[in-house]
């Protein structure tokens, strides 16, 4: 089963690729993964992904899509992937395609995992972790039983800065704006399906499994 994983931070789109994972027996193939995995191995494409976070910069898409290409041609990707993270542009949605195409891999489908603005940011803002064991909680969700107090070793719980309703809110409508064209690509491919992300976790498992078997494929 060959899977691209779309979903707004907050969606739970890392609990749906774990379960995935477990489901299909196919790695979960995330950009962060793949460039660590890649600048240890210290491959050359590595080595020059590295050099550009070094200095600060974005890494070039003949890099990223390099990287991508050389972790696709694995032996553990023959029978199937969840790709995540990636792509981010048309540019590298095409580079994509003709990557596929050279690894003769056809993608199965494209899942997008959504929940509105609204609550996204109500999960997001409602994070809190632990400044001294990094535990994490959340004031609905998961609650620590004193509030304001880690359970498992009595430290200040904080928000951090990225979980701030300003930050959040600006990190979706960014995620949105680049993700709408991507959306676009591959609904005029036929591969596309948006899965309710407000269903508890295994009825949003369900839903991408039927949409993978029951899809037009
Ligand atoms: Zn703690």
């Amino acid at each position: 089963m060959f899977i691209l994983l779309m979903g707004p931070p907050g969606a739970g789109k890392g609990t749906q690729a774990a379960k995935l994972v477990e489901n299909f027996k196919i790695p979960h193939i995330s950009t962060g993964d793949m460039f660590r995995a890649a600048v240890k191995e210290g491959t050359e494409l590595g080595k020059q992904a590295k050099a550009c976070m070094d200095a600060g910069q974005l890494v070039p898409d003949s890099v990223t899509i390099g990287i991508v290409k050389e972790r696709l041609a694995k032996e553990d990707c023959q029978k199937g992937f969840i790709l995540d993270g990636f792509p981010r542009t048309i540019a590298q949605a095409e580079a994509l395609d003709r990557t596929l195409s050279e690894l003769e891999i056809r993608l199965d489908r494209v899942i997008n995992i959504t929940a509105p603005d609204s609550e996204l940011v109500g999960r997001m803002t409602g994070r809190r972790i632990c400044k001294n064991c990094g535990a994490t909680y959340h004031v609905a969700f998961n609650p620590s039983s004193k509030n304001g107090i880690c359970d498992k070793c009595g430290g200040e719980l904080f928000q951090r800065d990225d979980d701030r309703e300003e930050t959040v809110i600006n990190r979706l409508s960014v995620y949105q704006a680049q993700t709408q064209p991507l959306i676009e690509y591959y609904q005029d491919k036929g591969l596309y399906t948006e899965i309710n992300g407000l269903q508890p976790i295994d009825d949003v498992l369900k839903d991408i499994v039927s949409s993978l078997r029951g899809g037009q494929l």
